[in-house]
């Protein structure tokens, strides 16, 4: 799940919202929590086939992070009603599973979390269902560079900025655009804590990283322009020019050696 630009955090609190640092303690827990839900995502994309609904493929990732002792972590927040957001083609993020039919070529992104003794995972993959295209190769594979390259940017002495910017640098050359509305976030027994990590802008800037952050990087690239709307259901959030979309997450310790992205089973 991504935070919205306009945090919900910042917006339910009167005190400035501060990143939290994990102790190793924690860091091992959120760990735990990174790998059921790569687990999970897993399992659902290898039943992933024309003709699999998309509450079938959340059905999956629910029995095996709950296979793995663990909770799912979106159910229930902020009234979500599934464990899994997943998001095909047009749309972005967001997406409630349900009856919906999955076809060949559809681009189907699956956003799920794991809770484990109160601690959050939060994972996003993008695969192509059956027979793709090389427009879809093209955006998926960006996508999932532009987060590697926004995980190596993730090391201490470095700032927020230099996080969005190195993700920017690999998406806009391509002519691909990346989502403004919905960002990045700090993770721990919230979902999503501060900081805010932005898909864009300039390096330099923001809040100076630490060991001992962690955070859910989350590029958001659409084929066509980068602005967003919402559909009627109220959570489904698609592109405005209804231009594909891609989406990849991990969920990344910083430490004094550099990048740790958890969600790896
Ligand atoms: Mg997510
Ligand atoms: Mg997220």
């Amino acid at each position: 799940m991504s935070g919205e630009s306009t945090s919900r955090i910042a917006a339910s609190e009167n005190a400035a919202p501060v990143a939290t640092l994990k102790s190793p303690r924690e860091l091992e827990i959120m760990r735990e929590a990174g790998r059921i839900v790569a687990f999970a995502v897993r399992k659902a994309f290898d039943a992933l086939q024309q003709g699999i609904t998309t509450r079938e493929l959340d059905d999956i990732a629910r029995q095996a992070i709950e296979s793995e002792g663990a909770k799912p972590g979106f159910l229930g927040l902020y009234g979500f009603p599934a464990t899994a957001c997943i998001s095909i083609n047009e749309e972005i993020v967001h997406g409630i599973p349900g009856d919906r039919v999955v076809k060949s070529g559809d681009l189907v992104t699956m956003d799920c979390g794991a809770i484990v003794d109160g601690y959050n995972s939060d994972h996003a993959v993008t695969y192509v269902a059956g027979s793709s295209t090389r427009e879809k190769d093209d955006l998926v594979n960006t996508t999932r560079e532009s987060l590697e390259m926004g995980i190596k940017a993730a090391r201490p002495g470095n700032r927020v900025g230099d996080i969005s910017n190195a993700i920017e640098s690999h998406v806009l050359p391509m002519s691909f655009e990346l989502v403004r509305e919905y960002v990045g976030h700090g993770i721990g027994k919230d979902l999503h804590e501060p900081p805010q990590i932005p898909n864009f802008g300039p390096a330099g800037h923001g809040l100076e990283l630490r060991a001992g952050l962690v955070l859910a990087i989350e590029p958001m690239v659409n084929a066509g322009g980068w602005k967003t709307r919402i559909l009627d259901d109220g959570w489904t959030v698609v592109t405005e020019d209804d231009a594909l979309s891609c989406h990849f997450e991990h969920t990344v310790a910083i430490t004094e050696d550099g990048p740790v992205v958890l969600t790896v089973e």
